[in-house]
């Protein structure tokens, strides 16, 4: 199985990644993974990409596509689950002719969808551990001490992309640049093809609809 989970930033696409992954035996590509992995390793890629990151905007087309293409090429027969990608209608159109020639195609799409304020909700409220890479929340999962990390005591942080203004920035980008990646896989693969799952929910309900919907897609 192939496929392509849509959303917003916030609306969990990471957690509900991990639970198809293991579900389906299937390898989790997540493009916003491999470019903190890039920043970390101090690589060509990571010192490019670290302006676009930190105010929320995308990093430019030609650089995301050649890193993913590379990613998939070492994914396992049984597929891949794509996280963050693609995030443009230019990217959505270059995964499909790279995968067309190794003879593959995205089999379905799952579409997060999330109220806006939900997500700066979620999002801005998001804090780390920056030594264990715990996350907490202020108000929906809270620290036994405020601000400091249940595991090893380390002072919490707010990632510098979940400030409010960044928050508010990536959303913008993802209605301007990634919905109407939404269409464009409407087009391409069929209404059918694709699948809207409201999630507003709880991160099990949301993964009880995605489930329903891939083993659906599993029995045809
Ligand atoms: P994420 O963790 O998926 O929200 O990604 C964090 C940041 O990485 C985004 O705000 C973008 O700056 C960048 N990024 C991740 N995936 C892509 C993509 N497919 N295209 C362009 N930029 C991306």
């Amino acid at each position: 199985m192939r496929i392509v989970l849509l959303g917003p930033p916030g609306a969990g696409k990471g957690t509900q990644c991990k639970r198809i992954v293991d579900r389906y035996s299937l390898l989790h590509l997540s493009s916003g993974d491999i470019l903190r992995e890039q920043r970390a390793a101090s690589t060509e890629l990571g010192k490019k990409a670290k302006s676009y990151m930190d105010s929320g905007g995308l990093v430019p087309d030609d650089l995301i596509v050649e890193m993913m293409a590379d990613a998939i090429s070492e994914a396992p027969s049984a597929g891949f689950v794509l996280d963050g990608f693609p995030r443009t209608v230019n990217q959505a159109a270059e995964l499909d002719n790279s995968l067309a020639l190794a003879g593959q195609k995205i089999d379905t799409v799952l579409n997060l969808k999330i109220d806006d304020q939900l997500v700066a909700q979620r999002m801005t409220g998001r804090r780390s551990c920056p030594k264990c890479g715990a996350v907490y929340h202020i108000e929906n999962l809270k620290p036994e001490v405020k601000g400091i990390c249940d595991n090893d005591g380390t002072r919490l942080i707010q990632r510098p992309d979940d400030s409010l203004e960044v928050v508010a920035n990536r959303l913008k980008t993802y209605h301007r640049q990634t919905e109407p990646v939404v269409d464009y896989y409407k087009t391409s693969l069929g209404s059918p093809g694709v699948c809207d799952i409201d999630a507003d929910g709880d991160a099990d309900a949301v993964t009880a609809l995605m489930f329903e919907s891939l083993d659906a897609l599993v029995k045809s």
